[in-house]
């Protein structure tokens, strides 16, 4: 489930209110869209209920690392995938509970920003770690954990921060959302000499929507990654706190296409197994087709959903999308299409990719086990909108035999 997270709106200060995938604030007030800088971390609290004469400079932050997102397993000869939405204590603290259960959904959390007094405690472990465990709990290995372990990914949609807050009155801990003691401080075992307050690179900051090319002002949806410049018929994506561009190609349509979805193009080499052309793609995932000399002429490239569906129709459009890439004619390269927003960031897409080898290969009892050999390094990126039409119940690519379910899709945006 998504949180939903109240702030102030960046250009005029009202209230506004978010749900935890949002990049564009959009502003009753002011109409003025801002677009949400990457934090690398987000970090959220929940809201401390309302008491008299209240020092908030004494409360305390415990760290809880949340985790929406799936986990891939490439165990055995199989490629699993497990969806885990959890959060996990920061640090080993018996007194505060091991996870926040379901009480970031039940109630809007607030953003930590500059507003914030009192002391953060650190995490003891890093996230990684933190997701490693949560994956173990989760039984995310699946159920044959005697069968070897190749590889594990998790495709993160979000991984935030959420402080519980926490006070002492008269030797007693207390969570401060429900006002309730947690025991006593005698047990407390956390080292407040490893607080910290309020961080300056925590404060989240915007950017204004302006196309850094011709001025104009771009849009997109409130959950876009990629924003557009309908003037000059540019894209971009937010990176050090830039818009940067976003190289991009529409595929033909004709008059058919009711909806255009956008695949990132991963372009790729690889060693420990090596493959640098289409044809060593198709040779080592053993396809059953004839290779040519056009499979030998083709750089290697991954071509990977760029919005959020669930697992099992990633891998399947990933893999249908990669071997039909050289069926798809060049479209006018325009922007004024129905164009589905990007929901799901470059750096995810890429994190897929071993599993996506895995998923391909016909053999897979004899090819897992090579897969921790593998090793992938990105050449280019890009964008590329396939047009598929509506039959009503699925979405149909008009060049080729891929097909989703509309439903998946749209679901997939509230994943
Ligand atoms: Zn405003
Ligand atoms: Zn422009």
């Amino acid at each position: 489930m998504e949180l939903q997270i109240s702030r102030g709106c960046p250009s005029c200060g009202a209230p506004l209110e978010m749900r935890e995938d949002d990049r564009l604030t959009d502003c009753a007030f002011c109409d003025v869209q801002s677009y949400l800088v990457d934090p690398g971390l987000r970090r959220y609290l929940l809201p401390l209920a309302k008491t008299a004469g209240r020092d908030d400079a004494a409360t305390i932050y415990f760290p809880y690392l949340r985790f929406k997102g799936t986990v891939f397993s490439c165990q055995g000869r199989q490629v699993n995938h497990k969806i885990l939405d959890t959060t996990c204590r920061g640090l080993d603290e018996p007194l505060v509970p091991a996870s926040l259960g379901v009480r970031p959904q039940a109630m809007r959390v607030g953003v930590v920003d500059n507003s914030c007094a009192g002391r953060f405690i650190r995490r003891a472990e890093t996230a990684a770690a933190i997701l490693q465990r949560a994956a173990l709990l989760a039984g995310a290995g699946g159920r044959r954990e005697a069968e070897p372990l190749y590889h594990r990914a998790f495709i993160g949609e979000t991984v935030s921060c959420i402080y519980l807050p926490l006070a002492v009155h008269d030797d007693q801990l207390y969570d401060e959302v429900l006002g309730r003691p947690l025991g006593t401080i005698d047990d407390w075992s956390v080292d407040m000499n490893g607080s910290v307050r309020f961080q300056p690179q925590w404060q989240p900051s915007f950017l204004a929507t302006i196309c850094p090319q011709c001025g104009a002002v771009m849009s997109g949806e409130r959950d876009s990654l990629v924003i557009h410049c309908h003037n000059c018929q540019s894209s971009w994506s937010e990176k050090g706190g830039k818009f940067v561009p976003v190289p991009y190609r529409v595929v033909s349509g004709g008059g058919g296409a009711a909806l255009y979805l956008p695949f990132w193009r991963i372009g790729v080499e690889t060693t420990g197994i090596e493959m640098r052309t289409m044809a060593d793609l198709l040779a080592v995932t053993n396809q059953p087709v004839v290779i040519n000399s056009d499979h030998r002429a083709r750089g290697l490239e991954f071509w990977v959903p760029a919005f959020k569906v669930r697992p099992t129709a990633l891998l399947k459009l990933a893999r249908s999308a990669t071997l039909s890439q050289m069926k798809y004619p060049d479209g006018e390269k325009k922007l004024t299409r129905p164009l589905y927003p990007v929901t799901l960031p470059l750096k995810e897409a890429i994190q897929v990719l071993k599993s996506l080898v895995a998923e391909m290969t016909v053999r897979k009892q004899e090819f897992l086990p090579q897969l921790p050999q593998l090793n992938v390094a990105v050449r280019q990126t890009s964008l590329v909108f396939l047009p598929f039409a509506s039959t009503g119940h699925d979405l149909v690519q008009i060049h080729s035999s891929l097909a989703v379910a509309s439903s998946i899709v749209h679901y997939g945006r509230k994943l």
